[in-house]
């Protein structure tokens, strides 16, 4: 043969080798992507091609203009924008199933909580170190100057502004140099401690409920696992409530909103308490949880401590402890919610060893090989939550968060949304569209957005028994949304 003959034909194989390569390589990526496994049906796929023709407009526009990618801006910036895409609009579309990460005084958006403050009885004072609000019936304690609300927002046109300040941490410039991740850190946990005091009257409890219920029912939300604690609360006549009644009243105000929304499946509760805490606060919290469960395993189903990990105390120093209790409770247990390495995010191999059921967070799982190990084996679900993740500065460009790294490898994860409330959002569609534009691949499809309505079942503290008739139901809200989106789109 001639040389230059065999250089052509060498070329030409070693080019055919690259292709073929690079192919093979493709395919076995792509079958690897959460949700690939799903054949979609031809309306389906009709559906799909809707979804992909928006998606690849905003997101080739953002290959072109990086800095208007929506997915890389603070969610602060970010809202007006989404709420304009067309991949957001379909998004809210989707029978979303279940929301399984969120903190019971952190869920209703910003507005209908302002709005909730009308209430009779509601006062504040300034008692010269902070704002404080507190319901009154019958006469006000004499620890502070409290004043009606009502009569504060006749004095001052602007009282409103002040007190949705207190509700979020939404500022102009979130990514100025106000604040690191411990700051940020305090600001949330005030916002906590400022509305704590409005769940107290047991009115304003089930109101809020009842409009948390709704907002994520409007959302396509049919099923809420809700991070919370039950404590006393009171009525207009002064009457005491204790914790057992306080859980009665999430049946009750379960029970009233699955009436006037009949296709509702419920809400329960993972009991969650302050990570700060002493040992033998631990043991009274674990009681605590016990009996609430005794009297209500309708209503409690889990346990999980709450608070910024970093400062917190970790998981280790209360093992002894939880493991008295491991045999017979779902563990839930928030781990790895940190950016450093070898000192908090070392819970997640204390909340694998105790057995938890899901991981919320689990930022910090890449650094941890034999903690990605089990999770796969044991299929353990990991709650992620993108905007938290971004307002509490564990992550500025959703592009370059964790979740990307379980999408692509088909980890089994649920998209949650921890205290929409906090940050100005509303139910769980604003999370979504974070994943899906920021973390799954640009030709990630529908098949991904299927793949999460089903899993937030699949992973729900609910009992298996009960799951295929759940699952049941989502397939016909599904094949309902599928009519739906050719209806309005063709
Ligand atoms: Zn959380």
């Amino acid at each position: 043969m001639r040389p230059l003959l065999f250089l052509i034909l060498f070329i030409h194989t070693a080019l055919a080798d690259f292709w073929d390569d690079r192919n093979t390589l493709l395919s076995n990526e792509a079958s690897q992507l959460f949700g690939s496994f799903w054949e979609l049906t031809e309306n389906e796929q009709k559906v799909n091609d809707i979804l992909m023709k928006f998606k690849l407009q905003e997101y080739d526009e953002g290959l072109s203009n990086p800095s208007k990618f929506l997915p890389s801006i603070h969610f602060f910036h970010s809202k007006a924008a989404i709420e304009q895409s067309e991949v957001f609009k379909f998004i809210q579309k989707v029978p979303k199933g279940a929301s399984l990460h969120s903190h019971s005084t952190a869920m209703l958006s910003t507005e209908a909580l302002l709005n909730l403050t009308y209430m009779e009885g509601l006062y504040g004072c300034d008692d010269n170190t902070k704002f404080k609000l507190h319901f009154f019936f019958g006469g006000v304690n004499d620890d502070c100057d409290w004043r009606l609300l009502e009569d504060l927002r006749n004095e001052d046109s602007g009282f409103d502004d002040f007190l949705r300040s207190k509700m979020t941490l939404v500022v102009d410039d979130p990514a100025g140099t106000c604040c690191d991740i411990n700051e940020v850190w305090s600001a949330f946990e005030d916002i906590f401690e400022f509305v704590a005091p409005l769940f107290d009257y047991r009115q304003f409890l089930h109101d809020y409920l009842y409009q948390v219920l709704r907002e994520f029912h409007d959302d396509n939300v049919k099923y809420l696992e809700i991070r919370g604690v039950f404590g006393e609360t009171f009525d207009s006549n002064n009457t005491i409530y204790g914790p057992l009644d306080t859980a009665q009243l999430y049946k009750e105000t379960q029970q009233e909103f699955a009436i006037d929304s009949q296709d509702f499946a419920g809400h329960r509760v993972i009991y969650s308490n302050s990570r700060k805490v002493s040992i033998d606060t631990m043991d009274s919290y674990i009681s605590d949880y016990l009996e609430l469960r005794a009297a209500y395993p309708e209503i409690v189903v889990g346990f999980d401590l709450v608070g910024q990990e970093d400062l917190g105390e970790p998981l280790s120093v209360f093992a002894d402890q939880l493991a008295t209790i491991a045999n017979r409770t779902k563990f839930f247990f928030h781990a790895g919610e940190t950016n450093w390495y070898g000192t908090t995010d070392l819970n997640l191999i204390d909340a694998i060893l105790l057995n938890t059921s899901r991981i919320g967070h689990a930022f910090a799982i890449t650094k941890h090989p034999e903690v990605l190990r089990v999770v796969k084996e044991r299929n353990i679900a990991i709650e992620l939550n993108p905007i938290s993740n971004q307002v509490l500065k564990l992550v500025d460009d959703l592009r370059n968060h964790v979740g990307a790294y379980l999408i692509a490898n088909g980890y089994p994860v649920v998209i949650t949304c921890d205290g929409p409330s906090f940050w100005g959002a509303k139910g769980l569609s604003y999370d979504w569209y974070m994943a899906f534009m920021g973390m799954t691949p640009r030709e990630g499809d529908l098949r991904i957005l299927k793949e999460l309505a089903w899993n937030s079942y699949v992973y729900t503290a609910l009992d298996k028994e009960g799951l295929p008739f759940i699952l049941n139901l989502l397939q016909g809200w599904w094949d309902d949304f599928i009519k739906e989106i050719l209806e309005a789109y063709h």
